[in-house]
């Protein structure tokens, strides 16, 4: 096979309209002697054309059309063929090679290939639906000529599970009508049906067709041949009938105001990203251990945590002041929400007291019933979760019982010791005020808050986020204790002697900082560290280790 200046330009040329052909594809187009193209696509580009010899072939004869090319190439003619879109996304690109390469061609020394980019249908459709793409995405054909459904079904599971955006090419034709519906079951077992879906037919040609919808109800429109559907992933919202993916920098950026709380380089330093892999190294193991705590656990991609604050608000707002975490079966940002929903709270018989009496027992069990869960935790309280619609007259049931009843997950939760059975009742009051002041309130990691009330601390406090251990008519304060994780370590100590007036106010003091300026994510010993400073008190790097009075009583 000897090169004889014949060459195969293999063009992309967009979605369909002269303005979105790239300049070099033109070019190509223009240049070449042949175009070898499915009849449609021969006629996309009909304007473009002079006298080149035109080879059409109908749209399954895809390898004879490649190999046409090649043997007139061979002949040393200069011939396009032509996909729409890019070439190289289901395209003639790969085919073009997989015939070059069977004929054993040389680079160097056969004929010569240039691979002209267009803009594929990804893009071209995500343009006419807002910004639906703009995270990670990915593409998958739905047709299963070429390859086994098995695959097709894995991979749409794979993306679905791994909050990919998804862009499905080839959705639906005369034949292949249950793809499509068995994509869309695939996909509600990952996502909400209230996720976003675009779908849009003949982007920039003549009968162009974009429909706004949601998974849930995205097969009763029309979607055939030229459609291209494109899903939303778990963040993906609805406006103004544009379809909007978040490019992620809400975490960083305050989008409504022109001054940024971080200075642009110090939003690339590893404690302004808390998420990032770096982040994650310095304490990998530990941060995993973290995560496999029952409250820290990941939100599946349907149930985000924005629902869950969303809902929990709802409850505040409605005066139950310590509420409930809601996720829902719906959760996207669009109007039409279902009402059944999950409801999950923590509730235990008090912030001392420690024993449940056998009637709020029968009580949880009754309301929980067969289908709720009822889970035990190391937190002195137990979650119990509830399909319901009625979160409210739940929470009225639990408190009429005498119960404490609680947030979970990104919030402040004050765990006192059971104050020696109640025997040394002194610091109880305290604990109450300070739950009423800031437990279940939103923080940007869980913040676990122990009050023990005798300088044995047997509850641990000086281990915990914060810790205020009663001793002598006053309150010591440890703050930035590490729980868990194989560099677990206690917390330091901060200050002595704090008097009962002062307790409280110092504690909320703490805590606007924390909420104020603390990452999403990060947890409170991270901060500490990283801000150097908390209401006054000083992080020191290497601080002795804490003791603390053996003498119970003390
Ligand atoms: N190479 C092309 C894809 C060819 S597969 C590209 O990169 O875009 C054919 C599928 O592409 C169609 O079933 C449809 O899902 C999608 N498609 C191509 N052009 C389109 C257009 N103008 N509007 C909507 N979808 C399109």
């Amino acid at each position: 096979m000897a090169s004889n200046n014949g060459k195969l330009l293999i063009i992309g040329f967009g979605p369909g309209a002269f303005e979105h052909i790239t300049e070099r594809a033109r070019q190509a187009i223009e240049e070449s002697e042949v175009i070898i193209g499915y009849n449609t696509y021969v006629d996309l580009i009909r304007g473009l054309l002079t006298d080149q010899e035109i080879v059409r072939t109908g749209m399954t004869e895809e390898v004879s059309r490649a190999q046409e090319a090649i043997r007139q190439a061979e002949m040393g003619k200069k011939v396009a063929v032509i996909s729409s879109g890019d070439s190289g996304v289901y395209g003639m690109a790969g085919l073009v090679y997989e015939v070059l390469i069977e004929k054993n061609w040389n680079p160097a020394t056969g004929v010569e290939v240039e691979v002209i980019p267009g803009i594929s249908a990804i893009n071209s459709c995500a343009s006419l639906l807002g910004a639906p793409v703009m995270h990670d995405a990915c593409t998958i054909s739905l047709s299963d000529h070429l390859t086994p459904w098995e695959q097709i079904a894995k991979r749409v599971e794979a993306a679905a599970a791994a909050d990919f955006i998804i862009a499905l090419y080839n959705p639906r034709s005369g034949r292949r009508t249950r793809q499509i519906v068995e994509t869309q079951r695939i996909l509600l077992a990952h996502r909400s049906p209230d996720t976003p879906v675009g779908l849009v037919k003949s982007a920039y040609r003549d009968r162009e067709q974009v429909i706004v919808t949601t998974l849930g109800a995205m097969l009763e429109h029309d979607i055939g041949m030229l459609t291209t559907v494109i899903i939303g992933n778990s963040t993906t919202f609805f406006y103004e009938g544009l379809i909007i993916t978040p490019r992620g920098y809400k975490r960083k950026y305050t989008l409504d105001t022109v001054e940024q709380a971080l200075r642009p380089h110090e939003r690339l330093r590893t404690e302004a990203e808390p998420w990032s892999l770096n982040a994650r190294e310095e304490d990998w193991e530990s941060e995993e251990e973290e995560s496999a705590t029952p409250e820290t656990k990941t939100e599946p991609a349907h149930h985000p945590v924005s629902l869950a604050l969303e809902a929990l608000e709802l409850l505040t707002a409605k005066g139950i002041v310590a509420g409930g975490r809601m996720t829902a079966a719906a959760q996207s940002p669009s109007p039409a929400r279902t009402t059944l929903s999950i409801l999950e709270l923590g509730v235990a018989p008090g912030i001392a007291n420690k024993k449940f009496s056998a009637q709020q027992m029968m009580q949880i069990a009754e309301l929980v019933g067969e289908s709720g869960e009822i889970e035990y935790t190391p937190h002195h309280q137990i979650i119990i979760r509830v399909e319901t619609e009625d979160p409210s007259s739940i929470v009225s049931r639990l408190k009429a019982e005498n119960l404490l009843v609680f947030p979970i997950g990104d919030v402040a939760q004050v765990k006192a010791c059971d104050f020696c059975n109640l025997e040394k009742d002194e610091a109880i009051p305290i604990a109450e005020q300070l739950n009423l002041a800031i437990g279940g309130l939103k923080t940007p990691k869980e913040l676990k808050v122990g009050i023990n009330g005798c300088g044995m601390a047997c509850y641990g406090a000086v281990l915990e986020d914060i810790g205020i251990v009663f001793r002598r008519g006053a309150y010591d304060l440890f703050l930035g204790g590490k729980t868990i994780g194989r560099n677990a370590h206690a917390a330091q100590p901060v200050a002595e002697g704090i008097s009962a007036a002062d307790i409280v106010p110092v504690m909320e003091r703490i805590f606007k900082e924390y909420t104020e300026k603390g990452h999403p994510n990060e947890r409170f010993h991270k901060f500490f560290k990283r801000v150097g400073r908390v209401a006054g008190f000083a992080y020191q790097d290497h601080h002795a280790p804490v003791e603390v009075d053996a003498a119970c009583g003390d």
